[in-house]
């Protein structure tokens, strides 16, 4: 099956029942046994298994080349899931510039409960090698990454893990499964916060984790019944709808994405762009090896804060909101939203200026988007 195929086919979503073409919201708790423990169809709570989210879970699944998925009630429990697969004095290698709420969790949630993160510029893969101790279990690596769309070498990375016996983990949200699939280069563990482009029309907040190792399947599957940030089926519901155009989305972003940076790229006011399909961008090479088109986020920077605010108030179809990888396209200045927590010298080291502008394109006309953003940018001094 071709991905397009799969993204309607995939999964395990229609009813044996009834027939229903589309999966059923099963909006129960519990399951009636016909005798104690004669379960039907082996459902027995929701928290351990409903039959939407086990349709959504199937699917993921398929989309990344996976035997398993599981579907939480947000990326960063996904990712917290994940990361309960450690134990107490083990530590974690991640990459520095990694979503600020993946990086809370860890500094002020797992540190505390005795695994340690050591956090290191993966865009060179030999940062991870030098950054590897004893006591090193596990990788996790995002990419690109946010805002400044890093690239890290998934095969690279799963090379070096696979080496020293640590569990490889790629926060794939940026690409989703139709663009990007890490297992297939070799990581053990990809994930998604669904949140974005495979929900995609935000109205959804949740996470998916999949994998085709059997063990770590087992456990992954234990933590989540056992800490119980499981997805609802209302909320798994919305994703299989979400996942059936996640690849006619997928190519319209891609194409936008193009098309704004381009423009982008040539304007007077403008003074650095970061996007992947650029030439110049770092790993650039990396980028067009591991993943067959482009994410909808765009970096770019303007004159000063005053500028991006400017950019901003006159821009008519970029709605100002966190988030990324919805239908509609959004806009943001991270050094006064998502990043502003980190404090300004830290930030400007990290290359996030005042005026940066972050944009998610969505899969409104090309034309409208990009004749919308240089009308604003005309407009700047
Ligand atoms: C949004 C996001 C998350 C967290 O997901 P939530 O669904 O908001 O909990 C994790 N990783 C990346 C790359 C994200 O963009």
């Amino acid at each position: 099956m071709k991905k397009k195929t799969q993204m309607v086919h995939g999964g395990h979503t229609t009813d044996d029942y009834t027939g229903a073409v589309t999966t059923p919201i099963y909006q129960t708790s519990t399951y009636l046994q016909d005798d104690i423990g004669d379960l039907r169809e082996g459902y027995e709570y929701s928290r351990s298994g409903n039959p939407t989210r086990t349709a959504l879970e199937s699917t993921i699944a398929d989309l990344e080349g996976a035997r398993f998925g599981f579907a939480f009630g947000s990326g960063v429990a996904a990712i917290s899931a994940v990361v309960m697969l450690l134990d107490k004095g083990d530590h974690i290698v991640v990459n520095s510039d990694v979503y600020g709420g993946t990086f809370r969790v860890l500094t002020k949630v797992f540190k505390r409960l005795g695994i340690d993160a050591d956090f290191v510029d993966t865009t060179h893969t030999e940062n991870i090698e030098s950054a590897i101790k004893p006591e090193t279990k596990m990788l996790f690596i995002e990419t690109p990454s946010n805002p400044l769309l890093r690239i890290t070498d998934i095969q690279a990375s799963a090379d070096i893990a696979r080496k020293h016996n640590l569990i490889s983990v790629v926060d794939n949200t940026f690409m989703s499964p139709y663009f990007q699939n890490p297992l297939a280069l070799g990581a053990d563990i990809v994930l998604h916060s669904a949140s974005k482009y495979i929900g995609g029309h935000s109205d959804v907040i949740a996470g998916l984790v999949a994998t085709d190792n059997e063990e770590l399947a087992e456990r992954i599957g234990f933590i989540q019944n056992s800490t119980g940030g499981v997805l609802g089926p209302q909320d798994s519901y919305l994703l299989i709808r979400g996942i059936k155009t996640l690849g006619l989305r997928m190519e319209q972003v891609s194409s936008n994405a193009v098309a704004v940076t381009e423009m982008l790229s040539e304007h007077p006011n403008v003074e650095a762009v970061y996007h992947p399909s650029l030439k110049d961008h770092l790993n650039h090479d990396v980028q067009e090896r591991q993943a067959s088109g482009h994410t909808g986020v765009i970096s770019f920077v303007v004159k000063d804060v005053d500028a991006a605010k400017a950019v901003i108030r006159e821009t008519e179809y970029f709605t100002l909101a966190e988030s990324l990888g919805a239908v509609e396209s959004l806009i943001s200045v991270p050094a006064l939203m998502t990043h502003a927590s980190i404090p300004k010298d830290v930030r400007e080291k990290e290359g996030i200026a005042d005026g940066l502008i972050r944009l998610s394109v969505g899969i409104e006309d090309t034309d409208d988007l990009v004749a919308d953003l240089k009308q604003a940018l005309d407009k700047l001094n």
